[in-house]
């Protein structure tokens, strides 16, 4: 039976990864995404049910459009495969329970985020106002209301403590070194981490983003890079491995 569950968190999580992209995309070119069709970048035709089937439609196409024969971004395909695997992934290692519900909405939200934040470096407020408002309500159920209370005070201290490395970047390299998208990402990740692992994950995604800025910057001196992703897989890396702040303590030697 578990089997059938994890095929059925994929097939959820491949749609669930289609409607992101497009979601991300639009926050970035501020489209809006309910009402408006799905279209070729490049001809402009109108997309049809057949072109938009997540996954297979990308590979039966050989990634190309129907229409034009242009070459399609892989961005669709690659959001849509994270998204199932990381939602069948969730599911084998959480069960039903609301860590996992929590670890989907987190998934889900990566996801908007990586899109909007590589395409077009934005972390939009209302995506982040939606996600954090669902996170602190899982919370009441999950730990209950006082600690999801908490977790605001958490999300309050990320904040600051994201906010003076910010100065810190700029004084150092007399430029702007983080988004302010970044610093409110950080109050959204202290409604689902506790202190020490929110310090953890900007460590974390540090260390992720360093050798691809590194690279970049050999290669390219004024090319930014957006930091959300890094600091998203970060996140991820943490509830995946389910380490508790006393794990870390432990590991520290105290
Ligand atoms: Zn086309």
């Amino acid at each position: 039976m578990q089997a059938v569950y994890m095929i059925c968190f994929f097939l959820f999580g491949i749609c669930l990864g289609s409607f992101y992209t497009v979601v991300g995309l639009r926050m970035g070119k501020e489209e809006n995404f309910i009402t408006g069709r799905s279209y070729c970048d490049h001809c402009h035709h109108p997309l049809s049910f057949f072109d938009l089937i997540p996954l297979f439609s990308f590979l039966f196409l050989k990634g190309r459009c129907r229409y034009c024969k242009e070459k399609i971004s892989p961005l669709s395909f690659i959001i849509e495969l994270s998204t199932g695997l990381l939602f069948m992934i969730a599911y084998y290692s959480f069960g039903f329970s609301l860590d996992l519900l929590l670890l989907l909405l987190v998934i889900s939200m990566s996801m908007i985020l990586f899109v909007s934040d590589f395409t077009a470096m934005i972390i939009p407020d209302e995506i982040l106002l939606v996600f954090g408002s669902l996170f602190f309500l899982v919370q009441i159920f999950r730990e209950g209301f006082w600690m999801a209370l908490l977790h605001i005070a958490t999300g309050g201290f990320l904040f600051l403590l994201m906010y003076g490395l910010m100065l810190l970047g700029n004084f150092l390299f007399k430029k702007e070194s983080l988004g302010g998208g970044d610093i409110k990402l950080l109050f959204v990740f202290g409604l689902v981490l506790d202190p020490i692992l929110g310090i953890l994950s900007i460590f974390l995604g540090s260390l992720l983003a360093l050798p691809v800025s590194l690279l970049l910057y050999f290669k390219n001196k004024d090319h930014m890079i957006p930091f959300g992703p890094f600091l998203l897989v970060g996140l991820l890396l943490l509830l995946f491995s389910k380490i508790t702040a006393l794990d870390f303590f432990t590991f520290l030697g105290f």
